[in-house]
């Protein structure tokens, strides 16, 4: 069976790592810190956290130069909220000039921290294109906004009319986070549609035990 990584170098990581438990078994997800751990996995998943922070360890680790190989290549990636920033192809410059260089793998435009402080962090219904179970449970903290998207991109979710998720192939790109949700579906949704319907889901956990609860980690920002 195929296996998932998610991206261990700063942010959010306990949160997905709960997350895709709940729909794949334990043994078949792994934290990515390194070249040797991304060349071992088959989709990724970039946490929520700090852009320019995990942006500077892509780059440190050798991971930046591995990931955007794979990417050209149709490797699977799901990103949320600061993995969506660093996969976007142009970003709007912050008043503080301290910005990641991102992978450019989503043509989107994007501004980060566009809803205000992490105090304004919020949580909304989500409309999710494809979903069944009704809205989702969308939260958003310290979230870009995607001002602009490209013509080789999808948007499929939407709070209200606003786009909040997009993809392109095989990448998935959300504003907020399903990992803080403890719901399962969009980490399914999206094995599901990278790896075709047959992924192996563990009986007992349809749900996860991550928090509903907005955190105030110092993380977000
Ligand atoms: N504000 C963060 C950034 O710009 C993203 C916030 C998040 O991932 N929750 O990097």
């Amino acid at each position: 069976m195929k296996r998932v990584g998610v991206l261990a170098l700063q942010g959010d990581v306990p949160e997905h790592w709960t997350a895709v438990q709940g729909v794949l078994p334990a043994s078949h997800v792994q934290l990515v810190r390194s070249v040797a751990d991304l060349r071992s996995v088959d989709a990724l998943f970039l946490p929520g956290g700090e852009s320019t922070t995990i942006g500077r360890l892509l780059d440190s680790t050798g991971l930046a130069g591995e990931l955007r190989r794979k990417l050209a290549e149709g490797f699977p990636v799901l990103a949320t909220c600061a993995g969506l920033i660093l996969l976007a192809r142009r970003l709007e410059p912050s008043p503080s000039g301290r910005d990641p260089t991102t992978l450019g793998a989503l043509d989107i435009r994007v501004r980060r921290n566009d809803y205000g402080r992490q105090k304004e962090s919020f949580e909304a219904d989500v409309r999710v294109e494809g979903l069944a179970g009704g809205p989702f449970p969308g939260i958003f903290i310290r979230a870009p906004r995607i001002l602009g998207v490209g013509s080789g991109v999808t948007a499929f979710a939407f709070r209200g009319s606003e786009v909040v998720g997009v993809r392109a192939g095989h990448v998935w790109g959300l504003t907020f986070h399903p990992e803080l949700s403890g719901d399962p579906r969009i980490h399914r949704a999206f094995l599901d549609a990278v790896w075709g319907q047959n992924t192996e889901k563990p009986q007992s956990t349809s749900r996860t035990t991550a928090t509903r609860t907005i955190p105030r980690a110092t993380a977000h920002r």
